[in-house]
């Protein structure tokens, strides 16, 4: 499993303005592929966090 900050990503925390980070991880899956989600929370602890954004195009991982 991987982390990589996403270093172009300029959204704000809808719950105190303050600029929010992205990281995406990435899961080598046992198939090959690889699984990538992408997590966004706020920079600053206020603890606001965004639903997990998967990618759409490749098909996303079923559920288990
Ligand atoms: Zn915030």
């Amino acid at each position: 499993m991987r982390v990589r900050e996403i270093l172009d990503f300029f959204e704000s925390c809808p719950a105190c303005g303050y600029a929010a980070q992205a990281v995406a991880v990435e899961r080598d899956l046992p198939d090959g592929r690889t699984d990538v989600e992408v997590r966004v929370g706020c920079a600053l602890p206020c603890g606001w966090q965004d639903e997990p954004r998967g990618p759409h195009a490749s098909g996303g991982a079923g559920p288990r």
